[in-house]
């Protein structure tokens, strides 16, 4: 068996022999100055894909996520958002260190907000009033256990925001994995927001990059805004070949991270001491809470690490374990194993 097995994050994957040599065989061109010209197909692709009318590269699935925030938004704006999304919890709060922009949070259940909790919020154009500009919703959820926000919700949020006037961000980091799973294409996904971010870091196993896809004139303007934010690359065409062939061959087998997540989910369900946060597991994202008694997330943390499994603690009492490309169905069953084994000698 080989291990650590890795379940910390899908963000840990190593590019694979076949998608280094694809990187080393790259053409590239300085894409600050003119264009490079593997970054070029990536960026169309994705904007085929997504059904959108252009695309950007950029290093990083937050940086997508602010300039779409600063774009859509103007200083004193504000922009609502579910609790506990990526954008407002990991990202710095960059949207009010860099753009002035404040966010409003509205609770969610598992990272899903109702329509109706959006009814009479705008606030009216007053001199006294922050504006509010934009709906930002995240698809698969995560601190949600990778919950796919429901197609009919996001349809009727999101046909109410543009009614009011509101743009519409997706932060769809994971939204290949909502695909997947929904079979529900990005492109219907896509096509109810104005802009959306994909990270192809993740799930998809590209060692570097996001996009962010939308308008033709929006994206011009956040090549502007990647500059402004230090996000200007020169020869990307090799990582962006890392992303290009993540979405060429990476796509479909999300399934397979779904069902080493499920058994996982399975192996949390039928044993003492420890629950699942959101059942069941629609995803790649397990979070389960583990009861005082037997200690701390802190504490199993490490000793599941020390007998080679690698998770994460994100609360004082909740564990997050994520699947992906880098771990079989034999290390996932090895690992419940030592779960299993790990679990009693806590109490
Ligand atoms: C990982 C992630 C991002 C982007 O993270 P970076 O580390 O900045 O690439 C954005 N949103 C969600 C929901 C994520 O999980």
């Amino acid at each position: 068996m080989n291990f650590p097995i890795d379940l910390r994050s899908d963000t840990v994957t190593q590019p694979t022999p076949e998608m280094r040599q694809f990187m080393a065989q790259a053409e590239v061109g300085d894409a600050v100055i003119e264009v490079d010209p593997t970054t070029e197909r990536l960026e169309k692709l994705t904007a085929e894909m997504l059904g959108k009318e252009a695309a950007i590269y950029m290093p990083s699935g937050s940086m997508t996520n602010q300039i779409a925030i600063r774009l859509h938004c103007q200083p004193g704006d504000e922009f609502l958002c579910e609790e506990n999304c990526h954008v407002y919890n990991y990202e710095q709060a960059a949207f009010a260190q860099l753009s002035g922009v404040v966010a409003r949070t509205l609770p969610g259940e598992n990272g899903v907000l109702k329509p109706e909790q959006f009814e009479g919020i705008i606030r009216p154009e007053n001199d006294h009033l922050v504006r509010t500009k934009l709906v930002c919703l995240e698809n698969t959820h995560n601190r949600g256990s990778g919950k796919v926000l429901p197609f009919e919700t996001v349809e009727k949020i999101t046909s109410w925001a543009h009614a009011g006037g509101l743009k519409t961000h997706l932060d769809g980091a994971r939204l290949f994995n909502a695909a997947v799973a929904t079979g529900i294409s990005v492109a219907d996904w896509s096509g109810m927001f104005d802009t959306v971010s994909v990270c192809f870091s993740k799930g998809l196993g590209a060692p570097v990059g996001s996009a962010l896809v939308g308008p033709a004139e929006f994206i011009r303007q956040a090549k502007r805004g990647r500059k402004l934010f230090g996000g200007g690359m020169r020869q990307s065409g090799i990582i962006a070949a890392g992303a290009l062939f993540a979405l060429q061959n990476n796509v479909d087998r999300l399934s397979e991270d779904h069902e080493k997540a499920a058994r996982l989910a399975e192996a949390v369900r039928q044993s003492e001491g420890i629950a699942l946060d959101v059942d069941p597991v629609e995803t790649n994202i397990v979070i389960f809470s583990i009861e005082k008694e037997l200690g701390t997330a802190a504490q199993l943390q490490s000793a599941l690490s020390e007998k080679g499994v690698k998770v994460l603690s994100v609360a004082p009492q909740k564990i997050r374990m994520v699947t992906h490309l880098d771990v079989s169905m034999t290390q996932i069953d090895a690992a419940i194993e030592v779960i299993k084994q790990t679990l009693p000698g806590m109490a």
